[in-house]
């Protein structure tokens, strides 16, 4: 059965009358009032006339508007104190969004941290590093690092920035200035901004920079005290000694000698960091190129008792390159073939490709020694040599290899070295 209050709602929503109805329905406690009073008066044997009546009536009416008023504001009033919570988030909310915003466009790992020490938002960089965080969680249960852990607690407490190092070992060496500041903007909770900003290439470039002024000046400081030991050898002790003079002279000169080609090679280097973001503009025949290599090494190698043996196509094979560039690559690994694989007597040299889709690739091969496997990442650093002795006998300089690397990078050619102990190498130029 429909109820009278369903009936109201319905006739309001179909007819013209719904509107009367809805104000009777409105009006109910008020008329039944009335009844009730004109009842109970009734009884009373007090007869009231119809004007009486609707004076009572009207005199009930405006009681109950009066209650009714003063019932809307107190509701209104009830209503203001729960509003005051969800009304007030809202903009808090907001600045979380700008904020994730924000942090979203940074490259830096970042995470917004609360006075607690929970995690309130991390960006993406930084879930790269610690996994997705949960919002809430400690800091604590993501970040191990006592370091980091000890500058957060000191920076909220004191309320001011702070700033660490922290070193990520895995999966490679990474090294980060971590840094939080306390985020001064419109959010009611006090909120801190804990980024981490990488340094590790920094640090390389550094390190490397001071080792390689390290390994220059010791390369250079060796020649230059042998040859002082020497000057004051001639001034002293050997001063009216004609036979010494002539060998120390000899050895100064060989010292002399080391000390420029030192000076050659750095400067070649430098020169070549220089052009390294120049491609060459000129075309190179190999074929040529090599028979002209073989030819100036030919002392070299006569001397060594080693035998260059050249194998070269019959048809041109022209690269993109700086000639005299190419020429100092292709001479390097000869000539470096031809001391370090002197044993072996033999150095082969090949070419092939060249033609159409077949790139050009130039290999020398010596069946000397061979490099142990752990040198082999490492030989074209600067200054590294698997025998430093063996190197200097050589008249090495330990930047052959460095400058060759330089060279082919300028290219877009590749090196390749293959080495078994005990059977020789394999340098291949990939163009
Ligand atoms: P260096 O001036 O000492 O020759 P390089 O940069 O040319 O310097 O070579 C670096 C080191 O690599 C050499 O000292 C040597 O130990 C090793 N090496 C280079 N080529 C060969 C090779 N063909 N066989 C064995 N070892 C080699």
């Amino acid at each position: 059965m429909m109820l009278a209050r369903e009936w109201v709602a319905v006739a309001d929503q179909r007819t013209g009358l719904g509107w009367l109805a809805t104000q009777l329905w409105g009006e109910r406690v008020l008329i039944a009032s009335a009844v009730f009073v004109g009842f109970m008066m009734w009884l009373a044997g007090l007869h009231l006339g119809w004007v009486s009546f609707a004076v009572l009536l009207l005199v009930i009416a405006g009681l109950m508007r009066l209650e009714r008023r003063a019932a809307g504001a107190a509701t209104a009033r009830t209503m203001a104190v729960p509003a005051a919570p969800v009304v007030e988030p809202a903009p808090a909310a907001d600045d979380l969004t700008a904020i994730s915003a924000v942090l979203g466009a940074l490259d830096a790992p970042a995470l917004l941290v609360s006075a607690r020490e929970t995690v309130k938002l991390q960006n993406r960089a930084a879930e790269g590093i610690f996994g997705a965080i949960p919002q809430g969680s400690d800091l604590a249960g993501r970040i191990r690092a006592p370091g980091i852990l000890d500058m957060v607690r000191d920076a909220i407490g004191s309320g001011q920035p702070r700033e660490t190092e922290h070193a990520e070992r895995l999966p490679s060496e990474t090294v980060y200035v971590v840094r939080i500041a306390p985020l001064a903007g419109p959010t009611t909770e006090p909120l801190w901004l804990l980024t981490f900003r990488d340094v590790s290439q920094a640090r390389r470039i550094d390190r490397m920079r001071s080792d390689f002024i390290a390994n220059a000046s010791h390369e250079l400081r060796t020649p230059l005290a042998s040859l002082r030991g020497f000057i004051e050898t001639l001034q002293g002790p050997a001063k009216n000694d004609v036979k010494a003079h002539e060998r120390f002279l000899g050895i100064m000169h060989e010292q002399a000698t080391r000390m420029s080609r030192l000076v050659d090679d750095l400067l070649s280097l430098s020169r070549l960091e220089l052009r390294s973001n120049l491609v060459p503009d000129q075309t190179v025949d190999l074929v040529p190129l090599l028979g002209h290599v073989r030819d100036s090494l030919q002392p070299l190698a006569g001397d060594l008792g080693v035998e260059i043996a050249l194998d070269l196509p019959s048809h041109p094979v022209s690269v993109p390159g700086d000639r005299d560039e190419l020429v100092e690559v292709f001479e390097n690994l000869i000539e470096n073939a031809c001391k370090y694989g002197q044993e072996g007597k033999r150095v082969d040299v090949t070419l092939t490709g060249g033609t159409e889709g077949v790139p050009a690739e130039f290999s020398v091969t010596d069946y000397g020694p061979g490099i142990p496997p752990e040198h082999v990442p490492r030989i074209t650093e600067r200054f590294y040599r698997v025998n430093v002795e063996a190197s200097r006998s050589k008249k090495g300089t330990g930047l052959g290899l460095a400058i060759v690397k330089h060279i082919l990078t300028r290219h877009k050619a590749r090196l390749v070295v293959k080495s078994e102990v005990g059977k020789g190498t394999v340098f291949t130029v990939k163009f």
